[in-house]
């Protein structure tokens, strides 16, 4: 049976890279002989990517471009790489190349080997700045403990994922995707690739520590309600000292007959146990906000358009576009 893969790759302002990231993987494709399309998903771009696109790569019927209304995040745009795809797989790569195209093959062998998930490891972050680095390394291993089902460490969203794994990810109706995660969530037969990353060489990251951050506690009350737990040991834990050290005060003042000394103790104990509230409180936060985001049953994104290749089938021209308009 003759396969059909799909390439999809979110991009967000990323006209620098595009050039070389379409020519990276038509090269890596042409090598296979399998054919294929290439799903862009503009996330809102600013920059004229979609456009410039189009108008540079005519010929290129493999070409599939799913426009989004705004800029709706990296995740909701994986998101709609899952809906349109119409691959027998489909591999994920971002549009910098930080993760090789010329991996895809081998990929492309596993799952032909029968891997429904196939995950893509990094073996270091050279690459990376150093706060990002100490970041990856805290956080992906603070997930994998805290998370109820154990998520691969150091793998980011570089990974292809068999038809029978998409059809399982559209089940899964939830607004906060946290895409790494769903692809553990599904478990199947999942095999791991080793790789090491490229910098980018193009174009700038449309990652912020801030952005980093958001995400990560996004990860991390998306698939565990341990922080819950914590916090509830946390309170735990400061009533006992407290009760503690009341007990042991009364009794000095009973047995010892000392006074009570100790303002700015007691400033200092008053302002721990009010912060502790206010992180447990923060935490509670999160869970109930999460909640209030999905009772809305908002859509992940909103398509603006679709523009795909129009076979003339009586000239077996390729040389323009349709436009699907709106698909909201
Ligand atoms: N991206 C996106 N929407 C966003 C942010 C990023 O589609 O809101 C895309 C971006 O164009 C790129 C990929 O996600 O193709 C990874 O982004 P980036 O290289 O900035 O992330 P990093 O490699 O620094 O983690
Ligand atoms: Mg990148």
């Amino acid at each position: 049976m003759k396969s059909f893969i799909s390439i999809v790759v979110p991009i967000y302002n990323e006209i620098m890279s595009l050039d070389a990231c379409l020519m990276r993987i038509r090269h890596a494709m042409n090598e296979l002989h399998i054919s294929y399309e290439i799903l862009f998903i503009d996330d809102g771009s600013t920059d004229g990517s979609t456009d410039y696109l189009l108008t540079k790569n005519q010929s290129i019927r493999q070409l599939r471009v799913i426009r989004l209304s705004r800029n709706f995040g990296k995740e909701a745009a994986i998101t709609a790489g899952i809906d349109f795809a119409e691959g027998d797989a489909v591999i994920f790569l971002d549009a910098d190349c930080q993760d090789p195209p010329e991996l895809i093959p081998k990929m492309i062998e596993e799952w032909q080997q029968g891997a429904d998930v196939i995950l893509m490891q990094r073996i270091s972050r050279k690459c990376e700045s150093v706060d990002k680095r100490f970041f990856a390394f805290i956080y992906y291993r603070l997930l994998n403990y805290l998370s109820e089902i154990p998520m691969l460490v150091d793998t980011g969203d570089f990974c292809l994922v068999s038809r029978k794994g998409i059809h399982a990810i559209r089940k899964l109706p939830e607004n906060n995707r946290y895409m790494k995660g769903l692809f553990a969530w599904i478990g199947m037969k999942t095999s791991i690739i080793r790789y090491e990353r490229e910098p980018r060489t193009r174009g700038a990251s449309k990652w912020s520590l801030l952005k980093l951050v958001k995400l990560a506690v996004n990860g991390i009350t998306s698939f565990s309600v341990a922080p819950l737990r914590y916090a509830t040991s946390l309170g735990l834990m400061a009533a006992s000292i407290g009760a503690f050290y009341g007990f042991f005060i009364v009794m000095k003042t009973v047995l010892l007959g000392e006074s009570i000394k100790g303002y700015s103790s007691l400033i200092s104990i008053i302002t721990f146990l009010g912060g502790i509230q206010l992180l447990c409180i923060g935490i509670l936060g999160e869970y109930v906000g999460k909640t209030y985001v999905e009772s809305k049953k908002r859509p992940n994104y909103l398509v603006m358009d679709e523009i795909r290749h129009n076979l003339d089938i009586s000239t077996g021209e390729l040389n323009d576009f349709s436009k699907h308009a709106n698909t909201v």
